[in-house]
């Protein structure tokens, strides 16, 4: 082909969605483009998103054990410090070391990586306003949008990302801040809520709900996962509704309301996290020129194949329908790029896995108790705690317990929820089993290795089929 013919495939976006369906088509040996901005690949999840966040949990928990639990273990430490610039340096160098690892792996597939923002002059053709200066267009017999996500901004609050902040500021501070707020207690509000908490600041948490943890958790889960929280120091402030905020002296000060009563109130922090959610980025794309439709929360429209309302332009990841998940975006982008060359694909939506990355972690595959009641579902629970797990009580981490629900008659399993240490590594069994349409005899009559957490699992399943051994 010479340059001036179309690419078979130009995706637009370098996230987890875009970079690995960029990936998966110069693998099928089409000639493919990628096009990103913002200076590096990887998206919001490896410059701004999981890789950042999951560096400063990871740390700061290593921090907050070796304060407050190391003695109980029959470790001292004396003179024990924090050392913020170089934990911070640390997730940087996570960061710039996966980007680069990405930028490689492009270039080892043959994918052209154009450095700009692009935005649509036909249904085949890209116009990109280039990093290093100028215009230039590109054509694409097939375009995938996959531009991802940015913050909800909350009405009249306006982020400096220093007092009043974004994730992405919380990734950032330059100091720990003596009182911190979290508005919303969902994934991002939890976890950030935790870092921080870990390295000394004083965390509330402000939800609009009556509970923790966002869609899609189990409510027994979520309530013990309030509860562990609670004792390692972070407030809880449910069915409470933000109104506004002010800065005044170098603080900020939240009116809020009692969502049932009311009630008003004036909290005040050094720092406010906003984490009310995250809404498509499709504002520059010119989307109305070609006949790309919107939804009502600004995502845009897409069938089971991942066809826009405009024919050769498909839209995959957090900009699209379904959970804003790194691994669904890479799993669209596949089955988006297979579909372009072999005509099918498949993303099976029933066993996206969900994990919470605090300590300990909550990790969740299927429906919770409360959305199969609900649908009229005669179920079956088993569950296990990590206190009666022998590894738990060997490394003294036993928050925590699995939970399996299978449907009564077939004994098929429709969800598995987990709270407790490494819950999100455990997971990948009950995904594994559901995706293979398993019973919970079936991972009940499986080995597993003595003394792991994994044989939670199996005791949770035994519960759930029979009864549990050690229990
Ligand atoms: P994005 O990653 O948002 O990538 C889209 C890219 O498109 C961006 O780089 C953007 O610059 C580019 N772009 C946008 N418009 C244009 C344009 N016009 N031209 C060119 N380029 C453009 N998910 C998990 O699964 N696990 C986690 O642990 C996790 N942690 C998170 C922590 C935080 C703090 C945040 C904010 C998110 C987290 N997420 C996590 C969510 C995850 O980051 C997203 O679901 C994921 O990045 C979505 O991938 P995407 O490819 O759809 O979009
Ligand atoms: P979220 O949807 O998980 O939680 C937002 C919370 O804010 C909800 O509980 C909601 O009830 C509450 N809320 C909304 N408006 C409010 C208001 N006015 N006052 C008080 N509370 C309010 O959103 P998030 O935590 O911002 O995360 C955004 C996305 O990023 C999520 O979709 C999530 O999947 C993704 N993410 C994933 C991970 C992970 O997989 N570990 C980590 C971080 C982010």
């Amino acid at each position: 082909a010479s340059s001036a013919d179309p690419y078979d495939v130009i995706i637009v976006g370098g996230g987890p969605g875009g970079y690995v369906a960029a990936i998966k088509a110069g693998q099928l040996g089409l000639r493919t483009a990628i096009v990103e901005g913002r200076g590096a690949l990887g998206g919001t999840c490896l410059n701004v998103g999981c890789i950042p966040s999951k560096a400063m949990l990871h740390n700061s928990n290593l921090y907050h054990a070796a304060k407050h639990d190391f003695k109980d273990r029959g470790i001292d430490v004396s003179d024990l410090k924090l050392n913020l610039p170089q934990m911070l340096k640390n997730k940087e160098k996570a960061v710039s070391g996966l980007t680069k690892g990405v930028e490689g792996l492009i270039k080892k597939n043959k994918v052209d990586y154009v450095k700009g923002w692009a935005s649509f002059a036909g249904p085949t053709s890209l116009n990109i306003s280039l990093t290093e200066g100028g215009e230039t267009q590109i054509e694409g017999k097939n375009i995938i949008i996959a531009t991802g996500s940015e913050v909800t901004p909350f009405p009249g609050m306006e982020f400096d990302e220093k007092s009043i902040v974004s994730s992405t500021g919380a990734l950032d501070l330059e100091k720990v801040p003596e009182k911190m707020i979290v508005i919303g207690g969902g994934v991002i509000g939890l976890e950030m809520g935790s870092v921080w908490n870990r390295l000394g600041a004083n965390v509330q948490v402000v939800e609009f709900l009556s509970s923790i943890g966002g869609a899609g958790i189990d409510g027994e889960v979520a309530k013990s996962f309030q509860k562990i929280l609670q004792k390692q120091g972070v407030q809880f402030k449910l069915g409470t509704k933000v109104i506004d905020a002010e800065k005044k002296d170098g603080k900020v000060y939240l009116n809020v309301e009692d969502a049932k009563s009311g009630k008003k109130e004036q909290l005040d922090a050094d720092v406010v996290l906003v984490a009310i959610g995250r809404r498509p980025t499709v504002k520059n794309l010119n989307l109305e020129a070609i006949g790309v439709e919107l939804d009502n929360k600004g995502r845009v429209i897409v069938d089971d194949e991942f066809n826009t309302t405009c024919k050769g332009v498909k839209c995959i990841g957090d900009a699209t329908f379904g959970p804003m998940l790194a691994h669904k975006a890479e799993e669209e982008g596949i089955a988006a790029v297979e579909i372009i060359k072999h005509g099918h694909g498949h993303v099976n939506y029933e066993t996206i896995p969900s994990v919470i990355y605090t300590h300990p972690e909550v990790a969740w595959v299927g429906k919770s108790s409360e959305e199969l009641k609900k649908d009229g579902v005669n179920i079956k629970v088993g569950t296990f705690p990590f206190m009666a797990n022998s590894r738990a009580k060997t490394v003294l981490d036993t928050d925590g317990m699995v939970k399996v629900i299978t449907e009564a008659e077939t004994d098929k399993i429709l969800g598995v929820h987990i709270i407790g240490p490494n819950a999100g590594e455990l997971l990948a069994e009950a995904v594994l089993a559901m995706e293979y349409g398993a019973s919970s005899e079936d991972v009940a009559r499986t080995c597993h290795a003595h003394p792991t957490m994994s044989e939670a699992i199996k005791e949770a399943m035994l519960a759930a089929h029979f009864k549990a051994i050690h229990m």
